[in-house]
C-alpha cells in the first residue's frame, strides 16, 4: 500500500503465480460445461489476476520458437467437423507486444503477427478467464527441439511468474485420435491410463524425469503424434525451476484414448 504523501513507498506486488497445465480434449469443452471445464474456471478463479497468460498450445506447432506479438489478436478456428455454434465462438483478449519483447528478449523467441488464438488456447481460456481482460500470448512449438530442450526452454521462462506471467500450456497427456471409442465418454483404455499414471506420478515427484515418458512401452500408442504431449514439458520445466512437483488439478479420460489430466505448479 502507498503511503499518503511519499510515493517511495509504493512497492509493486511480487506475488508468483502458479503455473498450468490444461488438458483440453474436444474443441466442444468451449461450449460444455463439465468436470474439467469447471475446474479450469475454478482455477482462474483463485489466482491472482495475471499481467499476462502466456499459452503453449499443442495447435501451434512450428519451424522455431515464436511468440506472437499482435495488439488484438485473432480467433482461430483451426478445426473441421464441428457444428457452426463452435465457429460462432470470439475470445477477444487483448494481446501484449511489450510482454512479447519480453518474452523474445529471454528466449529467443521471435516475435509473431501471423498467429492468433487457436482452439487449443481460447477453448481453455473461455471458461478459466470467461470475461477475455487479461492480455494472451501464444508461443509456438519447435517442432525440432528434444523433449529435454522443450522442458528447458519451461525452466528459462519460470521466472516471469514472478513478473505477473501465468505460463500456462494445452494439450493433452494421452492423445491418440485414431484409437477413440465414442462408446466410452468417460473410459480410459488399459494402455492409456498407464501412461497417464506414470506421468502423474512423475510430475507429482520428480517432473524433470518425464523426459523418461518416451521410453515407456505405452509411449507410441499414448502419444502417436508429440504436438499434444511437448506443452506439458513447459509446465514440467517451470516445476523443475521451481524445486517443487506439480499437483493435479483435475484428472480422468475421455474416448478412451484422451487422458485429460490437468496440473499445476503452485
Ligand atoms: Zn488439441
Amino acid at each position: 500500500m502507498a503511503r499518503r504523501g511519499c510515493a517511495a513507498y509504493i512497492v509493486p506486488m511480487t506475488q508468483t503465480l502458479p503455473a498450468v497445465f490444461f488438458g483440453h480434449g474436444s474443441p466442444m469443452n468451449a461450449l460444455e460445461r463439465n468436470r474439467y471445464t469447471e475446474a479450469w474456471r475454478t482455477f482462474g478463479e483463485s489466482i491472482p489476476r495475471p499481467r499476462a497468460i502466456l499459452m503453449v498450445s499443442a495447435h501451434w506447432l512450428r519451424d522455431g520458437t515464436r511468440v506472437t506479438a499482435t495488439a488484438k489478436p485473432r480467433t482461430i478456428y483451426d478445426f473441421n467437423g464441428f457444428p457452426p455454434e463452435l465457429s460462432a465462438v470470439r475470445y477477444d483478449a487483448p494481446g501484449a507486444p511489450e510482454v512479447a519483447r519480453e518474452v523474445a528478449d529471454r528466449v529467443g523467441a521471435t516475435p509473431d503477427t501471423s498467429w492468433g488464438l487457436d482452439h487449443g488456447t481460447w477453448s481453455v481460456l473461455v471458461h478459466a478467464f470467461p470475461k477475455a481482460d487479461v492480455p494472451v500470448l501464444q508461443l509456438s512449438l519447435d517442432a525440432k527441439k528434444s523433449f529435454a530442450e522443450h522442458l528447458e526452454l519451461g525452466a528459462r521462462l519460470a521466472p516471469l511468474r514472478e513478473k505477473g506471467i501465468l505460463l500456462a500450456a494445452s494439450g493433452n497427456v494421452v492423445h491418440n485420435l485414431y484409437r477413440m471409442n465414442w462408446q466410452q465418454p468417460d473410459a480410459a483404455f488399459d494402455w492409456a491410463r498407464q501412461f497417464d499414471e506414470e506421468a502423474r506420478r512423475l510430475m507429482t515427484t520428480a517432473p524433470a524425469d518425464v523426459v523418461k515418458l518416451a521410453g515407456h512401452a505405452d509411449y507410441h500408442l499414448s502419444v502417436p503424434t508429440p504436438e499434444h504431449f511437448l506443452p506439458l514439458l513447459y509446465i514440467a520445466g517451470v516445476a523443475k525451476a521451481a524445486g517443487r512437483p506439480a499437483e493435479v488439478l483435475v484428472d480422468g479420460y475421455a474416448m478412451g484414448s484422451l487422458s485429460m489430466t490437468a496440473y499445476t505448479v503452485p
